[in-house]
């Protein structure tokens, strides 16, 4: 299971014990033992959900949540289910809440849940309540725990693919994806963030993926570097790049425009290094570092390297 997912589980889990894991896609094996330790398992096991074709999932998810009469559909907010969950809520109609990061149950537990979601990039958090069944729900993988796994493992279940009634007005043709060592930026508990202070590639790398990896973190970006070719565009963190809120967040050598906030400013902790003291970043900062990342980073990266040799 992708680590965000757990996200989803827990979430639906807070609200309710009767919870089933649909699982989608072709040789679900693994994966479907894995969410098994968390819920009862339905698999949608079939080569024509191989790969993630909006429409498809779409109509399997909307057709399942209907044969289970299910009230609240849940999934983790990513860039697949963007595409997915947003079609599988217009199939079943109902309400949809997409990226919630927290939530309260009011009167009781059967009563009114009360979602908080930012809006306008960030600018406000909003209290919605949805109204309408199903509730079609997507969580931020940062904001929700996965629950405990069970110490027997639930049941799984195949759901049945009537292959005649999918979609198919859509191919699947190819995916370009980063195959990196290093985790998504939007699933890390840790992102290691560069801007405009990193000249080149090399330096990026050195400085970034360095001490990222001596963290075991991700690595992001400001759209500076990603205009300026240095990064590619999946690292960019923003409100035109990648919403993250990972439990540390180190903002190097990033000015802290309201654009690159806007898609980091709810991590749980955040650290900056920058050579001006009066960069915005640190009014945003749990931890500020005036000085040169040229300098500070090589010598975080040596002191890290130490600490983990000597374990
Ligand atoms: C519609 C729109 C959408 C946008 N979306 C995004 C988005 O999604 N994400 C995003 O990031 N931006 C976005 N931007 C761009 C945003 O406004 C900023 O231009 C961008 O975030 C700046 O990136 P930066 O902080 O790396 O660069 P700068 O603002 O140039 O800041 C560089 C910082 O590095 C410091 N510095 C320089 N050298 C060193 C050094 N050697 N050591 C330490 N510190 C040093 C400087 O003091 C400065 O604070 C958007 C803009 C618009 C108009």
């Amino acid at each position: 299971m992708r680590p965000g997912s757990g996200a989803a589980v827990g979430f639906a889990r807070e609200l309710s014990e009767d919870t089933t894991a649909l699982v989608l896609g072709e040789n679900l094996d693994a994966i479907a033992d894995e969410a098994a330790k968390f819920a009862p398992v339905l698999a949608a096991d079939n080569p024509t959900l191989a790969a993630p074709v909006a429409d498809r999932w779409a109509h399997v998810i909307a057709e399942v949540a209907r044969a289970q009469n299910a009230e609240l559909i849940v999934a983790t907010s990513t860039t697949w289910a963007k595409d997915i969950v947003g079609r599988a809520a217009g199939l079943l109609g109902g309400a949809m809440a997409s990226d919630v990061i927290g939530h309260e149950v009011i009167g009781g537990a059967n009563g009114e849940l009360r979602l908080r979601r930012p809006m306008f990039a960030g600018a406000v958090n909003a209290t919605i309540v949805l109204e309408g069944s199903p509730q079609i729900i997507t969580v931020r993988p940062s904001a929700y725990d996965a629950p405990e796994p069970a110490a027997t493992p639930f049941a799984i279940e195949p759901v049945a693919i009537d292959t005649d009634t999918l979609p198919n007005t859509t191919r699947f043709e190819s995916l370009d994806r980063k195959t990196g060592a290093r985790p998504d930026v939007t699933e890390a508990r840790i992102v290691v963030s560069g801007g405009r202070a990193f000249k080149n590639s090399e330096d990026f790398e050195q400085h970034i993926g360095g001490l990222a990896d001596a963290l075991g973190a991700a690595t992001g970006s400001s759209r500076a570097l990603v205009d300026a070719g240095i990064t590619p565009n999946s690292l960019q963190v923003g409100q035109t790049g990648k919403i993250v809120a990972p439990e540390l967040y180190l903002a190097l050598g990033i000015s802290g425009a309201v654009q690159h906030l806007a898609g980091m400013k709810n991590s749980r902790v955040i650290a900056a290094i920058n050579k001006d003291p009066d960069a915005p970043i640190f009014e945003f900062a749990d931890y500020g570092l005036v000085g040169d990342v040229y300098e500070e980073v090589p010598r975080l990266i040596a002191e890290l390297d130490g600490s983990n040799s000597a374990q």
